[in-house]
C-alpha cells in the first residue's frame, strides 16, 4: 500500500514551526502496520497544496493531509482539494451547531469567519473534532476525478507509481494543531482505516527500551541470536535516542506473533537488565510507578540538572504520590543551607565530587523524609573544566534506606544533552535499585 503525507504550512517552510506531525503520524501508521511511502511539506500556497496533492494521488491509495482546516485567509486545503477532485462544498448543519456550542462553552462570541469549517465537501465522511473547530475530512477518491485537464506530468523515474493498485483510494484532510490531530487521528482515522484500507496480512510490533548500553553493543549483542528470526522475516530495527536505545521488533504474516515473540525473549535473555520499557513508555513513568507500588518516596537534589529530572518526572501523571521535593541547589551556600552539605567537605573536595553528591543526597533525604533521594553534581560546561575535572564530569548520588552509592559519570556534551543523558543516568540508578530491591 502506497501512503503519501502532504504537510502545509508557510510556518514549516520557514522553519518557525517543527514538523512533528511527520514524526508522530509515519510513527503511528507503522506501528498499525501502514508505512509511510512518500512525505512532503509544502506552503499555503494554492499552487503547492493542489500539485504536492496531485501527484500524490497518482501515486498513492492513501493520501493525507495536515494543516489549513482553519476559518483563516491562509486555511485553504478544505477549498483547494474540493476544487481538484471537482467536488462541491455544502455546510454540514451538525458541524454549524458543534461550532456553535463550542464557543458557547467557552462564553466567547462566535466570530463569523469559522463557519467556513462546517464546509464538507459532496461525499466526505466528517472526523470529529472534540477539541477544536474545524473537522477533519476523509473522502474516497474515484478513479481519474482528479485528472482531466489540470495534471501535471509525472516524472518517468517515478518508481512509487509501478505497481497497479487493487486498493480503494482515499484522502484524509486532519487539522494543524497537534493537540486536535492526534485524538481525531486515535480515535477517528485508526478505526475508518481498519474498515476501508484493512492491512492484508497480520502485523505484529513492539519496541523494546534499553537504557546505559550504546547501539552497537545492543546490536552486537542480539545481531546473532536473532538469526533464525531474521530468517523467518523479522523485523529489526534500532533507533538512538540521548542517553538509550530502541530495539524494534515486527513482523507481518500469519507467524507474526509467535516470531515477534520469540524474538523478543532473545532480546530479553541477552540485554534484559538494560530493558527499562516497553514501546512508547519512558524511564520517569517506570520510575513513579515502581515508587508507587511500593507506596515510597522520593527527594531530588539537584544542581547541573537545574530541575530537569524534576520536570521529567513530574510530566507523569501520578508523580504526586511519590515525588516530594526537588531542591535546586546551584551555588555552594543552598547546599548546605537547604542539604546540610559541610563546608569543610566543599573546601576539601568541591562541589562536584563524590561526597558532596553523598552529603546531598543523604541531605535531601533526612530534609524531606522521603526513602530515596537522588542528587547530581557536575560541570556542564563549556567553562569551569580542569584537568581532574573536565567538563562533562558528573557524580550521581542516590540515597537509600540502607545505603548512599555515588556514580562518576562523563558526559561531554552541549549543556541541553548534558542535563537529558545526566536525568535518565540519574532515574535509571534509581530504576535499577528498585528492581533489586524487588
Ligand atoms: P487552525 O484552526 O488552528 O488554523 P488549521 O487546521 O488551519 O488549524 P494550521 O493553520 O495549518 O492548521 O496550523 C495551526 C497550528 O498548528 C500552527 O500554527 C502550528 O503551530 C501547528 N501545526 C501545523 N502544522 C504542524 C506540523 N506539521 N507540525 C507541528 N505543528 C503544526
Ligand atoms: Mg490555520
Amino acid at each position: 500500500m502506497n501512503i503519501e503525507l502532504i504537510n502545509t504550512g508557510s510556518e514549516l517552510m520557514l522553519g518557525r514551526v517543527l514538523n512533528t506531525h511527520q514524526q508522530w503520524l509515519c510513527r503511528r501508521l507503522a506501528d498499525l502496520g501502514y508505512v509511510v511511502t512518500r512525505q512532503v511539506a509544502v506552503a499555503d500556497a494554492g499552487h503547492d497544496i493542489k500539485q504536492a496533492t496531485r501527484e500524490a494521488l497518482v501515486r498513492a491509495d492513501l493520501v493525507i493531509t495536515t494543516g489549513g482546516l482553519g476559518p483563516t485567509s491562509d486555511d485553504i486545503t478544505r477549498d483547494l482539494i474540493a476544487q481538484l477532485l471537482g467536488k462541491k462544498l455544502y455546510e454540514d448543519p451538525t458541524i454549524v451547531q458543534h461550532i456553535e456550542q463550542f464557543f458557547t462553552a467557552r462564553k466567547r462570541p462566535m466570530p463569523a469567519s469559522t463557519r467556513v469549517q462546517a464546509m464538507v465537501p459532496e461525499g466526505a465522511i466528517v472526523l470529529a473534532n472534540p477539541n477544536g473547530t474545524a473537522p477533519g475530512l476523509a473522502m474516497k477518491v474515484e478513479d481519474g476525478k482528479w485528472k482531466p485537464g489540470n495534471c501535471d506530468p509525472i516524472s518517468p523515474f517515478s518508481t512509487l507509481n509501478s505497481q497497479p493498485s487493487t486498493y480503494p483510494k482515499w484522502l484524509i484532510m486532519l487539522p494543524g494543531p497537534p493537540r486536535e490531530l492526534r485524538p481525531m487521528f486515535n480515535d477517528a482515522v485508526v478505526p475508518l482505516l481498519h474498515r476501508v484500507l484493512p492491512i492484508e496480512s497480520e502485523y505484529v510490533c513492539r519496541t523494546l527500551r534499553t537504557v546505559g548500553i550504546g547501539e552497537s553493543q545492543v546490536a552486537d549483542k542480539i545481531g546473532g541470536p536473532l538469526r533464525a528470526a531474521l530468517a523467518q522475516g523479522l523485523d529489526l530495527g534500532f533507533c538512538a535516542h540521548i542517553g538509550a536505545v530502541d530495539v524494534r521488533l515486527a513482523a507481518h504474516g500469519p507467524q507474526a506473533t509467535q516470531i515477534v515473540r520469540a524474538a523478543e525473549a532473545v532480546v530479553r535473555e541477552q540485554v534484559g537488565p538494560n530493558i527499562f520499557a516497553e514501546d512508547d513508555d519512558t524511564l520517569e513513568a517506570v520510575v513513579v510507578r515502581l515508587l508507587a507500588a511500593r507506596k515510597q518516596t522520593l527527594a531530588l537534589a539537584e544542581s547541573c540538572t537545574g530541575g530537569a529530572i524534576a520536570h521529567r518526572l513530574t510530566n507523569v501523571p501520578g508523580a504526586s504520590a511519590v515525588l516530594l521535593a526537588s531542591l535546586v541547589t546551584y551555588a555552594n551556600e543552598t547546599k548546605q543551607t537547604f542539604l546540610d552539605v559541610a563546608s569543610a567537605t566543599l573546601t576539601a573536595h568541591g562541589a562536584v565530587s563524590e561526597a558532596v553528591a553523598r552529603e546531598m543526597a543523604e541531605g535531601a533525604c533526612r530534609k524531606t523524609g522521603a526513602d530515596f533521594a537522588l542528587s547530581v553534581t557536575g560541570i556542564a560546561g563549556p567553562g569551569g573544566g580542569s584537568e581532574a575535572k573536565p567538563v562533562g564530569t558528573v557524580f550521581i548520588g542516590l540515597a537509600s534506606p540502607d545505603e548512599t552509592i555515588v556514580l562518576k559519570q562523563f558526559n561531554p556534551f552541549d549543556r541541553e544533552t548534558f542535563k537529558n543523558v545526566t536525568g535518565t543516568q540519574a532515574l535509571e540508578c534509581l530504576r535499577q535499585q528498585l528492581v533489586r530491591r524487588a
